[in-house]
């Protein structure tokens, strides 16, 4: 079976040697060598002014809420991972949807102020798929009801817009690196920020708030990466441009034989892209279906990112539907996409799709009525 992603490993020679350093060494965790070394290089590659790298994304969400101190409620899209809304019920903050852009898939800033309660602290908003949220109308929004804004940009490892990392826009923005992610470290995650108090605040909360030996400046957590992961980190960002040209290649078979049929998310012009996933939404759900089963009767798994829309979990009740979110949640498939598919799998799912654009059941039309 084809799964939409294959973890990448790196160099097992690279990655031994760093272990025989932790053998060595003995140091496993709480700020390492091996962890400081990946936060120096993520920085410079990123083109970040601050990064903290923590155990997993999801932490990095729930320590960005915390580090901002955030109470009451948070307006945030309903097109993402779980983790993004279901991080600020764990932390007591109700999320409020708001429904996203039918192209873009990312929240749509003028739905924004519609969501707004009396309590609205926040802006969450994901970076869906890697593509760049229209930052500067959110931005807008938010200076003009003073709501921090925080990005989940766990799909957005190093993706530009307008020439410059969209990572450092807002007052936050979170990173998973998920061994399921474009860049990982097994299990880990990072908080980015330009605010360098908010960036200390941060680094104390992740380790139990604990400033020196004797030292308890305030309430924290434990959300510390250890040394094997961080190992893990260094190895594959060594190949990074390797796997991003690989990612893109893939991206670009995909455009060209499915482009015309297939409704593609639109992607921000000025954006440069991680092709971080490949997704495509089908004419309907049961074009969807009937596509899921002719990939897998190819021995082809594709994912239904992301499904179900948020504003239909049970424990979020009650919630304005979020019709857009809820429609498109109905006909999208992630299409795998990772460093070593090889070409004749990416032509057996090219053409398993587009043998359902011709089946009577699904003509072509529908679907280019899609776009
Ligand atoms: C993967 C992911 C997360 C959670 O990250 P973990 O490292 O798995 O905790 C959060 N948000 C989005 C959008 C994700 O895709």
């Amino acid at each position: 079976m084809i799964n939409v992603t294959k973890s990448y490993m790196g160099n097992l020679e690279k990655f031994k040697a760093y272990v025989d350093g932790i053998y060595a060494s003995r140091w496993l965790t709480n700020q390492g060598p091996l962890c400081c070394e990946l936060e120096e290089r993520l920085k410079d590659y990123l083109d970040v002014r601050n990064i903290v790298v923590v155990s997993n994304g999801t932490m990095a969400l729930q320590v960005a809420y915390r580090a901002l101190g955030l109470t009451g409620s948070a307006v945030t899209t309903p097109f993402s991972f779980v983790a993004t809304s279901s991080t600020l019920q764990w932390e007591h903050i109700r999320p409020v949807f708001a429904d996203i852009c039918p192209d873009t898939w990312n929240l749509d800033p003028a739905r924004i102020e519609a969501s707004l309660q009396e309590d609205t602290g926040a802006i969450v908003a994901t970076h869906v798929f890697g593509n760049p949220c229209a930052v500067d109308e959110i931005d807008t929004v938010a200076q003009r009801h003073k709501l921090k804004v925080i990005y989940d940009g766990a799909h957005a490892f190093g993706v530009q817009q307008a020439g410059q990392s969209v990572l450092n826009r807002g007052h936050v923005t979170t990173l998973s690196f998920h061994a399921t992610k474009l860049f990982h470290t097994i299990e880990g995650g990072a908080i980015v920020t330009n605010d360098d108090d908010l960036a200390e605040r941060v680094r104390l909360m992740t380790n139990f708030g604990i400033a020196d030996y004797e030292t308890i400046e305030g309430l924290g957590t434990n959300a510390k990466l250890n040394e094997f992961s961080a190992a893990m980190g260094l190895c594959i960002l060594d190949d990074i441009e390797l796997i991003l040209e690989q990612r893109a290649e893939i991206a670009h078979f995909y455009t060209r034989h499915l482009g015309d049929y297939l409704q593609l998310q639109r992607v921000a012009p000025d954006s440069e892209p991680n092709f971080s996933y490949f997704p495509v939404a089908l004419a309907n759900h049961r074009a969807m279906l009937s596509a899921r089963a002719a990939l897998q009767a190819a021995d082809i798994n594709p994912r239904r990112y992301f499904y179900p829309s948020l504003d239909t979990i049970d424990y979020l009740q009650p919630q304005q539907a979020q019709p857009i979110s809820r429609g498109l949640a109905q006909r999208v498939l992630c299409l795998p996409i990772y460093p070593g598919l090889g070409r004749n799998i990416q032509q057996r799912i090219v053409d398993t799709l587009l043998r359902q654009c011709d089946s009577p059941l699904l003509p072509l039309a529908p679907l280019r009525r899609a776009l």
